[in-house]
């Protein structure tokens, strides 16, 4: 009789998302994300029903104690450590939309892809003001190296989203959009690019979306990205204290933790609770406890702060700062999920983006656990 393989706790996907995965058969799944913007160097792998993004395109990922076999033909799989099965992993197979191209020759893979189980991603603006130059640039950032590599395009036209977000609906049933962007110069921060595009998205398909932007100098934008076809906002902090900020995106720091909070709370009103999110990559520098105490903060307002760890990416200046540890997430994302159960805001409701796909944190099956 075969051992029983447990359901993957909290604790295995924290130490996948920390350490990541070395694979037997790196050609597994579908084509992995490297570079872009946000996170990235991972492989979607389900683990008993759960996809989660593991970094293993990293340099920890390299040395990690976590072996994925090679999958049979099925794309079935089991991932182990020190020789010991710990669960049955499958990989997200490749989305047929990555097949077709637009009538002028671009492949729809350049323009979109699949992240985590069903999740429609794009960069929408694949250049930032902030990426320009050494001294501004988020140090955690790789937006321009697949721009740079042939594997994407600088701007993705309303029409060309529209296009390939109903392709991935018809083929693919991807069941919800995230909108991301490099912050181009103008006061709006992004959001008329992205107003621009949900609405040729919207009027193509019924797709929920989310919108990812720095806070727009005019509060009147979030109306305006709402009557768009916007179902949901990312205004990403990153880091939580003004010397991390300062050190880790310098730039992007000149906007002051003030301005996101007074852009959350004008962003709720015209989303709703739990619509509006923040991104807080953990590991930066930021203590456990301001994390903890900023998120406390948002989840009065009604924002849901996804917090995720740090995960360092080849070719950018942070690609040696290391990973925050398994316990260091534990200490965050057990208490956060505490606080979000008792405050009522839930990732399932999330209607469209991070917040609701979860894959790249394990704060989802926390907070399935904090149910239980
Ligand atoms: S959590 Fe966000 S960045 Fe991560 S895979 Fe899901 S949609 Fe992509």
């Amino acid at each position: 009789m075969k051992p029983m393989i447990p359901t993957p706790t909290p604790r295995l996907i924290n130490e996948l998302q920390s350490f990541g995965a070395r694979l037997v058969d790196p050609k597994a799944g579908h084509e992995s994300r490297r570079g872009g913007a946000g996170p990235s160097d991972h492989k979607a792998i389900t683990i008993d029903g759960t996809t989660v993004m593991v970094p293993v395109h990293t340099a920890p990922a390299f040395e990690s104690p976590y072996l994925v076999e090679k999958p049979d033909g099925l794309g079935r799989s089991r991932i182990s450590r020190d020789g010991v099965a710990l669960a049955s992993v499958s990989f997200p197979p490749r989305p047929r939309f990555y097949d077709l191209s637009t009538a002028d020759g671009v492949p729809y893979w350049k323009i979109a892809v699949l992240h985590g189980r069903d999740v429609l991603a794009t960069t929408v603006l694949q250049t930032c003001i902030r990426y320009q130059s050494r001294t501004k640039t988020c140090r955690f950032c790789a937006i321009g190296q697949s721009l740079a590599a042939g594997r994407t395009v600088e701007r993705k036209t309303p029409q060309q989203l529209a296009e390939v977000a109903s392709a991935a609906v018809r083929l693919d049933g991807v069941t919800h959009m995230v909108m991301t962007t490099g912050t181009p110069p103008g006061r709006d921060r992004g959001a008329a690019i992205l107003a621009e595009s949900a609405a040729a998205v919207k009027a193509a398909v019924d797709l929920p979306i989310q919108g990812q932007c720095e806070p727009p100098s005019e509060d009147a934008w979030f109306w305006r990205m709402k009557e768009a076809g916007i179902d949901a906002l990312g205004m990403h902090l990153e880091a939580v204290t003004t010397d991390v900020r300062e050190r880790i995106m310098p730039g992007k720091a000149q906007i002051p933790v003030a301005r996101y909070f007074d852009a959350f709370a004008a962003a709720v009103p015209v989303f709703g609770r739990g619509q509006v999110s923040t991104y807080i990559l953990a590991g930066l520098g930021d203590t456990q406890e301001a994390v903890l105490a900023t998120c406390e903060r948002l989840i009065a307002l009604g924002v849901y702060p996804f917090v995720v760890p740090f995960v360092p990416i080849s070719g950018t200046p942070l690609e040696s700062h290391p990973a925050p540890s398994p316990a260091f997430m534990h200490d965050i994302l057990a208490p956060l999920a505490r606080m979000l159960r008792a405050s009522g805001l839930r990732a399932a409701d999330v209607k469209a983006g991070c917040g609701r796909c979860g894959a790249c944190s394990a704060l989802s099956t926390y907070e399935r656990e904090a149910v239980a």
